[in-house]
């Protein structure tokens, strides 16, 4: 992450994964930011166990409670950063929250077409626009004319299981409910950058790589790389090529 400079950052699906792997390489970067917002459903359960740990050790660390599905606990999310804040805006917004589920064609089903919807494009839609004021507000902060990370940007975890040129793994797992999300997300990334270029906003899709995590496949599976190792880590994103 060397040369990326920012004050503020929120990971989605922050407690486990690459987003827990973000947060890490956040807080250990030279030059931290002065927020890290991490974003999870249960900040109290079992499942924030990590996050919270890291919490103990680290002042600039807040847990934040967010459940992407729902409009209601994205605005209050919006607030809450917005509190901690103060007059600043937020430079990152980083949607990684994501489910999988692996239907094929013959068993795909409306509530997992729906639900993986919801959650991997619906999403980050919505907390695009919830968090869009405090972009604005760290675009409008910054000295930069140039579109980047370091000023104001939306970073969508995408997946090359979502690209339509170049069909990635059909026979490992048709996963047709993720593809379509997935596509649907790197669209929603260029309306997005359409739309928010004008605000200083700079809006880009990427593709992880295979990384070992609970939906990327750990245990028996030796493919992928660990949330540590993974390039979603090496910054500067914005010459990173973009999906399709
Ligand atoms: P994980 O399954 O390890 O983590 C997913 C995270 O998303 C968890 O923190 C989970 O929370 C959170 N999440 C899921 N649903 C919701 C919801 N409704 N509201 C809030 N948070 C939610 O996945 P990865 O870390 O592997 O994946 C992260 C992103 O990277 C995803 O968008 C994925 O599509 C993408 N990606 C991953 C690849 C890989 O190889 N791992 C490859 C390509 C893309 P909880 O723990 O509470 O369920």
């Amino acid at each position: 992450m060397a040369g990326l400079q920012v004050c503020s950052v929120l990971v989605t699906g922050a407690n486990q994964g690459i987003g827990l792997g973000l947060v890490r390489h956040f807080l250990g970067m030279p030059n931290p930011p002065k927020w890290v917002f991490a974003a999870c459903q249960d900040p109290k359960g079992q499942r924030a166990q990590e996050l919270q740990n890291l919490a103990s050790k680290h002042p600039n660390l807040v847990i934040i409670p967010l459940e992407v599905t729902d409009p209601a606990s994205i605005k209050a999310a919006a607030a809450r950063v917005g509190e901690h804040l103060g007059g600043s805006g937020l430079n990152l917004l980083i949607n990684n929250a994501g489910i999988m589920k692996l239907n094929s064609l013959d068993n795909e089903t409306l509530e997992d077409m729906t639900q993986v919807y919801t959650t991997n494009t619906i999403g980050p839609l919505l907390l695009g626009q919830a968090f869009l004021p405090l972009l604005k507000k760290a675009a409008q902060g910054s000295p930069s004319s140039a579109l980047s990370c370091s000023k104001a940007a939306i970073i969508n975890m995408s997946s090359s299981g979502g690209s339509i040129e170049e069909v990635y793994l059909w026979n490992y797992g048709q996963a047709v409910s993720y593809r379509c999300s997935k596509a649907a997300l790197n669209m929603l990334t260029k309306c997005q950058s359409l739309g928010y270029r004008q605000h200083g906003v700079l809006c880009v899709a990427l593709h992880p790589g295979w990384v070992q995590t609970d939906m990327g496949g750990a245990g028996s599976q030796k493919v992928g790389v660990s949330p540590w190792q993974s390039p979603c880590a090496d910054f500067p994103w914005e010459g990173r090529e973009l999906l399709p």
